[in-house]
Parts: C-alpha cells; structure tokens; sequence
C-alpha cells in the first residue's frame, strides 16, 4: 500500500485546499531557499524563511541587491533570458550550481519562469545548500590530482619515472614522422654505492636530488628525462640523430663530472656512464632501442666508466 501525503490526501478526498496560510507554512518549512523576482524589475516579490534567515527581509529591494554583494546593478550571470522560449513565455526549468557572493555557499538552483497573478513575469528559484556536497567534489578532486602525480612523477627528484617515460614516449612516438630520428641515453651513476655506504642514505638521496638538477639545467622543455629506478635515468630526445644525442650526453657527463658533490660539508666527486642508442624510419621499437641504450651504458661501465658509449648499428 502506498503511503499518501496528509495534504494530498485531503485534497483527494475532497476535503479544502490548502489555503494561502498553509501554502506559506510549506514554503518557509522548506531547507533551500525559495524566492521570486519580477523578471523585468527584478523586484524580489517573495523570500521564504529560509531564505531571510540567509539574506534578510526583502524590504522591496531588487533580487540582486538582497541575495548578491557588492552589486551595483543585476547579475552577470542572470540567467532570466534562458527561461523563456522564443516568443518570450515561460520555458523549461533551467538546474545550475552556484556559488553565492554573500555567503560563499554553493547552491543547486532550480529556476523557472511563471506569470505572476498580475500577469508580469516571475522568476522562481529553489535554490539548496550543496557546499558540504562541492567541499567533498574539490577534496576527491585534489586526491586524484595527488595521485595522478605520485603515478607519473618521481616523488624524490620530480622527474618524470619510468612508468611515465614509457608513456610520454610512445605518445611523441605516435606523432612523429618517419624521417625523423628518435634517441635515448641510459645514465647510470658510478660507484653509487659507495656513496650510500661512507655518507648514508640521506648524502645518496641528495646526490641524486642534484644529479637530477644538473642534467635538467642542461636540457630543453621537450627533452624527455627521467628517474629510472634507483640511481639510473634515462633521457629520450625526439628529433635527434645518434651524433647529436651523443654530443648531449658528453655534456650531461661533463655537467657532473666538472664540478665536485658536497653533502654535509664534504665535497666529493660524481660520475656517470652513458650509453646512447637513436632510431629512425617508419616503426621505431621503444623497447629495442632502451635495450640497446642499455648495451652501450653497460660498455661504458667496462670501459672503464665516466664515459658515453653510443650503440653502434642503429640508426
Ligand atoms: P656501478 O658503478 O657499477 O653502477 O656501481 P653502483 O654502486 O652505482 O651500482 P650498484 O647497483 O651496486 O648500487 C646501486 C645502489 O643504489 C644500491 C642501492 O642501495 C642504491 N639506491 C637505489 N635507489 C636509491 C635511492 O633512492 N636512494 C639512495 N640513497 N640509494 C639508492
Ligand atoms: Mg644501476
Ligand atoms: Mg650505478
């Protein structure tokens, strides 16, 4: 069985409807706001209790002047023109949110156009609290924002990490033409080990925090470096031969080899090796060619390291 609404109810069995005094009990018993403004004056003609316990009596001021702050005429915003159809009778309800200048609360408003008993147009907006609502929307967004960036950003050196270089990678593969070549260096810093064992964990992290620095000052915005895991990184550099990306490793090892570390007030030298590996034609293989960056970094570990090694046969 259904359960009926006492006032439904009573006007289905034919008792008397409600009459104005009720009608305003239920708008006033309402928790949203409810108000009608004269759509060519902007009269606001009715505010329920809801809405006075929010923004004041209306005292015969104009919508913009009791609802809105620091207003010298109607809203931008107004969206009144929307409800009406061409021939300018009321039109479909229009739903929107916003947020109040007075309060600063965000609202669902439910608005709608209809003729007033003198026949002018009125708009009527139902108008209810969603800010706990948009407060949970913001948080969740910033959640997935911070995790977006944990997914695609090395949280100790804020490069790019492996995961995202694959990505950035294959998307710049995907756009690039056929002629042009496609190059990746594999670095790996030496004896890091070492590093860690007399300094601690805390001078390793900072060496490759400045490792990081070094190389990112000696390159451009759409060079594509990253931290590949423990203290290797690993650069693409599209629109470069197997020469030109040489020649930019040899000053990435130099940008670390010129200049002594220091942790603590100890000053120590850093090197790298580097093995280099470029592309070009119609397929590029990403995973071939990080492979045989790879190849050649590890030639250059028994080379002797300190040292660029490029792959030979590639391009
Ligand atoms: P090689 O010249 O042959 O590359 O020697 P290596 O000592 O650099 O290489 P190895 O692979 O033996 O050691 C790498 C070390 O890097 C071991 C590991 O504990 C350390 N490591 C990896 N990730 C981090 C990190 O995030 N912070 C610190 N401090 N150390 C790290
Ligand atoms: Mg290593
Ligand atoms: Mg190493």
């Amino acid at each position: 069985m259904t359960r009926k609404i006492p006032l439904l109810q009573a006007h289905e069995e034919g008792a008397a409807s409600p009459g104005a005094e009720d009608l305003l009990r239920i708008l006033d018993s309402l928790d949203a706001a409810v108000y009608a403004s004269d759509m060519h004056s902007y009269e606001l003609r009715f505010l329920n209790a809801y809405g006075r316990q929010q923004w004041g009596e209306p005292g015969g001021r104009k919508c913009w002047q009791v609802l809105q702050e620091g207003q010298s005429g109607p809203c931008a915003f107004c969206n009144n023109p929307q409800l009406l159809d061409e021939q300018g009778r009321p039109g479909p309800a229009a739903v929107w949110e916003f947020r109040n200048t007075q309060d600063g609360r965000w609202y669902q408003c439910r608005d709608q156009a209809i003729v007033w008993s003198d026949g002018r147009l009125v708009r009527v907006e139902i108008a209810s609290d969603i800010t706990e609502r948009k407060a949970l929307e913001d948080a969740l967004k910033a959640s997935h924002q911070r995790v977006e960036k944990l997914a695609y950003r090395d949280e100790l050196t804020q490069l790019l990490n492996r995961r995202a270089f694959f990505s950035v990678c294959r998307e710049q593969l995907a756009c690039r033409r056929s002629a042009e070549p496609f190059a990746v260096v594999l670095i790996d810093v030496d004896h890091f080990k070492s590093i860690n064992d007399s300094l601690g964990h805390a001078a390793g992290d900072q060496v490759l925090r400045e490792v990081a620095r070094r190389f990112r000052a000696e390159l451009r915005s759409d060079d594509i470096l990253c931290r590949f895991g423990g203290e290797e990184f690993a650069l693409a550099l599209p629109g470069n031969s197997l020469a030109a990306a040489a020649e930019l490793a040899e000053r990435l090892r130099l940008a670390l080899s010129s200049r002594p570390l220091a942790y603590a007030g100890q000053r120590f030298d850093g090197t790298a090796s580097f093995g280099v590996a470029a592309a070009s034609g119609d397929e590029v293989d990403l995973d071939t060619l990080v492979r045989a960056a790879d190849q050649a970094m590890y030639r250059a570990k028994r080379q002797g390291r300190d040292r660029v090694c490029t792959t030979s046969g590639v391009e």
